[in-house]
């Protein structure tokens, strides 16, 4: 186990939502995911650079909310965008735990203009009005990589998200947040259901979205998370041993 002070369990739940992302189909051999430090709000864990679904409690790095750097000087290669959690953590201490991801049926509502991801379930309410949209041209030209390499372009996206729960990345992805890592996982699973079920109405007719009101009333599911994730860890733990 690494040498990091926190709650006994935090470690494991952050191994456990890389598996469970992975089983899940949000993430692939990229993504990642992280959560806030539960002694120490000003540092948070996220794996060293590799796949999800090949991280260990061995592979987890804490990392410093204010820099976005490795807390352990001889620490691992890190994410390239690291600064996507180090600078939301910084703009929201309300935020617990980052999903950043490429989940294939998300991706369109950030490609297609004027495309909007708004709910069109009671599970998806979380997503509000339909997220906002992350630009990286407005802040960094027309020929980067589309990657968030740097505290400025971190800080950038974190001032997009604003008070939202995702926040959709042009050409790129989406990173969803939440105030528990429990919470995170499951709002990235539900955006890409979400994302699903408007690809596969949308070209039947016209769309009935939730009202905001519908969509306020659904965090009462919230409080049941609970139960998908202890279902969806033991599957991604299944797996793991099949
Ligand atoms: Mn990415």
């Amino acid at each position: 186990m690494p040498d990091i002070d926190a709650s006994p369990g935090l470690v494991e739940d952050l191994v456990d939502a890389n598996h469970i992302l992975f089983h899940q189909g949000i993430v692939d051999a990229f993504g990642h995911v992280s959560v806030r430090n539960d002694r120490d709000p000003g540092r948070f864990l996220l794996a060293r650079n590799m796949a999800p679904a090949q991280v260990t409690a061995a592979d987890v790095v804490e990392y410093e909310v204010a820099s976005g750097e490795a807390v352990a000087p001889d620490a691992p290669r890190p994410y390239l965008e690291r600064f996507i959690h180090s600078e939301i953590y910084r703009a929201r201490p309300d935020v617990v735990a980052v999903v950043h991801n490429h989940s294939p049926a998300v991706l369109p509502f950030g490609i297609v203009k004027g495309a909007r991801l708004r709910p069109a379930c009671h599970m998806c309410g979380f997503l509000g009005e339909g997220p906002p949209l992350f630009e990286i041209r407005d802040h960094a030209g027309d020929a980067t990589d589309l990657l968030i390499r740097s505290r400025e372009l971190g800080a950038a996206l974190a001032r997009t998200l604003g008070a939202a729960r995702v926040v959709l990345m042009r050409g790129h992805g989406c990173t969803v947040v939440a105030d528990s890592l429990r919470l995170a996982v499951y709002r990235a699973v539900y955006t890409e259901v979400n994302a699903r079920l408007l690809l596969q109405s949308l070209p039947l007719g016209e769309v009935e979205y939730l009202t905001p009101e519908e969509a306020d009333a659904g965090h009462t599911t919230e409080g049941q998370v609970d139960r998908p994730w202890n279902l969806w860890r033991a599957q991604a733990r299944a797996a793991r041993q099949a």
